[in-house]
């Protein structure tokens, strides 16, 4: 019975058009391997066309092997009589299907392995309606995962004494999928939030300047400058929401100029001279000599992080106080990890994969703010998150400015730490391959 049952059962594949091949690959491979187990393969008669073999020259692939080695959990259920519902057991299930519900016999009621109604509903469906059926399934544990499970009845196909019939269920992992789903809708919503705050503002202040507020000479000018402030609040939004798409959408490029970070800090410096006079405080710049510090990046990219780093610094940082902005060449991955002082937290925000043994040049930026509680570190570089109850001097910030930072970073290849003790301070490091010059003796770019 054997052959017969794979052929048939290949035809039978193409009812899955998302799976495609791979679908046929595997219903004919579980069938082979079913009809080996039971020694019915090789003397069987053969009905309907000759399998597609040429380009294994008269042998058959090893089924077997490669169906064990799929990483999709992949099981055969069998099941007989349509009343007893006790009966249906699985017949064969590959090493990823075995991990994920934890199968420890090579066959066994099927309810000791499954237990979600719409998967067992589905398979009833298989078995005695020939219905090809789709559901999702959550497994939870130390992970929550989704899983889209097919369950498709392998037409034709009988097997065991009583001539069971066989269904076929495949699980695709779509966690990642989902994430990111959850991700994008929770980050439009939040975009939403942000923007329409300041749009009620600027819509009531209207209103009021139209009614009561009319003839109001003081009033006027005092709404107006409440109304400007929201108005640049929104477009502050708008700036760094657009910049972070654009990031994001060139994220997978890496960057192949080269940027001197000794003069990418004075620009920044420069820039922001006049706000820090605003402030009372100093910007202190702590650079090494030219072109002993060069990145391998992008200059607006790479000014954009300094800028965002020096900016939050100046925020918080009181009047008559310094921030230290610190340019290190030949920075090196275990001094990225350790703390650069015995008090406070440190954390690692954004790892680079493969840093052992790679060179990079560092920007380090220390203020005497208020510092960050322990606890709200990890959560720094989530879009649109603020430290509650934190005192901002003048313009609250958009939440987004250290997420940019960890996205260009990210592009870079480079990675991103902070270091906080509350009342003390912060520090943000943030590093990118360095570009060996020929003041170092070495003319090609870092690897
Ligand atoms: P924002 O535009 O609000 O500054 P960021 O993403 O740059 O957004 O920062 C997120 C939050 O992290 C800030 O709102 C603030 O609560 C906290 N933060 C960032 N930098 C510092 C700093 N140097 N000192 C204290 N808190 C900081």
């Amino acid at each position: 019975m054997g052959a017969p049952v794979g052929l048939a059962i290949v035809g039978e594949a193409s009812i899955w058009p998302a799976a495609g091949v791979s679908a046929a690959l595997i219903v004919a491979g579980v069938v082979v391997l079913v009809a080996k187990a039971r020694g019915a393969g090789a003397g069987a008669p053969i009905t309907g066309p000759p399998p597609a073999r040429t380009a294994f020259a008269g042998r058959e692939p090893p089924f077997a092997i490669m169906l064990e080695h799929i990483v999709d959990p992949i099981i055969l259920v069998a099941g007989m009589d349509e009343a007893d519902i006790g009966d249906r057991r699985f017949v064969f299930a590959n090493a990823a299907a075995r991990d994920l519900l934890r199968i420890q016999r090579p066959d066994g009621p099927l309810t000791t392995a499954v237990r979600a109604p719409e998967i067992l509903a589905a398979v009833e469906g298989a078995l005695f309606a020939q219905e090809s059926r789709e559901t999702l399934y959550e497994t939870r544990g130390v992970q929550e995962r989704f899983w889209r499970v097919r369950v498709t009845p392998l037409t034709g196909a009988e097997w065991g004494s009583g001539g069971d019939r066989l269904a076929l269920l495949t699980l695709r992992d779509e966690t990642e999928v989902r994430r990111s789903e959850r991700t994008r809708a929770n980050f439009l919503a939040n975009a939403s939030h942000e923007l329409r705050t300041p749009l009620a503002s600027l819509a009531g202040f209207v209103e009021t300047l139209r009614g009561h507020a009319r003839d109001d000479v003081d009033a006027r000018e005092r709404f107006l400058s409440i109304m400007h402030a929201q108005a640049e609040r929104m477009r502050r939004l708008i700036d760094d929401l657009t910049s972070l798409s654009r990031i994001e959408l060139g994220e997978h490029i890496p960057p192949s100029g080269r940027v001197d970070m000794r003069a990418a800090v004075i620009d920044v410096v420069d820039a922001l001279g006049p706000l820090a006079a605003e402030r009372g405080v100093t910007l202190s710049p702590v650079l090494p000599p030219s072109d002993s510090a060069v990145a391998l990046g992008d200059r607006d990219q790479i000014l954009q992080v300094t800028q965002n780093l020096v900016e939050n610094a100046l925020k918080y940082t009181p009047t008559g106080k310094v921030v230290t902005i610190e340019v290190l060449g030949d920075f090196d991955f275990t001094t990225a990890t350790t703390a650069t002082a015995p008090s406070g937290a440190h954390l690692s925000l954004l790892t680079p994969e493969h840093a052992a043994g790679k060179r990079y040049v560092a920007l380090r930026v220390r203020d005497v703010g208020p510092g960050i509680a322990r606890a709200n570190l990890p959560r720094l570089t989530e879009r649109f998150y603020r430290v509650e109850g934190q005192r901002v001097l003048d313009k609250p910030g958009t939440g987004l400015g250290l997420a940019i930072v960890k996205h260009i970073v990210n592009r870079h290849r480079g990675g991103l730490t902070v270091e906080s003790a509350e009342g003390v301070g912060s520090v943000f490091t943030a590093y990118v391959p360095q570009v060996q010059t020929a003041a170092d003796g070495a003319v090609a770019p870092a690897p």
